[in-house]
């Protein structure tokens, strides 16, 4: 099948609620992809296509919808999962980074030995809106050495531009589908 029907079916597959969490968002609701079998590995197999057989060291997931991504990914490239988390999620000593919210700020933090110095390192998660998240993400890999091979998604907002932040980074972005 061309590129072209597998967009049509992720895109398919993915439901849109609009005004959530809030009023003017359109949320694109990736459980139905997910719950779907066929959707869900063709998502799976396009993400990790060109780096199949390649060697990667770790998968790194941005919570939440990233470990579900993230886990199915680490498998198929054969490859270690790095949670990163909504801060005081982790058990053992971390290392932390502060982002900028829409109001406000937060934080994210993995463990501080989760990556060795020149791992190389897939970033993933469900969708890139402004990038802030994956970029925040990033900077903390990028800050324990590690070597990002690409951030991956399955869904991009391109008018919200966050593709730029992470290539700013050199980071390649992956994603499957768009919507406007
Ligand atoms: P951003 O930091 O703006 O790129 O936002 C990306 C993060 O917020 C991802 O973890 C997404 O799961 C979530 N997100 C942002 N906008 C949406 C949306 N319209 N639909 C679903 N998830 C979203």
């Amino acid at each position: 099948m061309s590129d072209k029907s597998i967009q049509d079916e992720l895109k398919d597959a993915i439901r849109t609620i609009p005004d959530y969490p809030k009023e003017g968002i359109l949320f694109r609701d990736i459980s139905t992809l997910l719950g779907d079998a066929r959707a869900f590995r063709r998502a799976v197999d396009a993400l990790v296509q060109p780096w199949a057989g390649s060697k990667v060291d770790q998968i790194a997931g941005i919570e939440a919808r990233g470990f579900i991504l993230g886990g199915a990914v680490a498998h198929q490239l054969s490859g270690g999962f790095v949670p990163i988390r909504k801060k005081g999620k982790l058990p053992y000593e971390t290392v932390r980074i502060a982002y900028s919210l829409e109001y406000g700020i937060d934080e994210m933090e993995m463990h501080k030995d989760a990556i060795k110095p020149g791992d190389k390192v897939i970033v993933v998660d469900d969708l890139i809106a402004t990038g802030g998240t994956a970029e925040a993400a990033c900077k903390l890999l990028q800050s324990m050495g590690a070597d990002i091979v690409a951030a991956c998604f399955i869904v991009d907002l391109p008018e919200l531009g966050g593709r730029s932040k992470l290539e700013a980074l050199n980071v390649p972005v992956r994603t499957l589908v768009a919507f406007d």
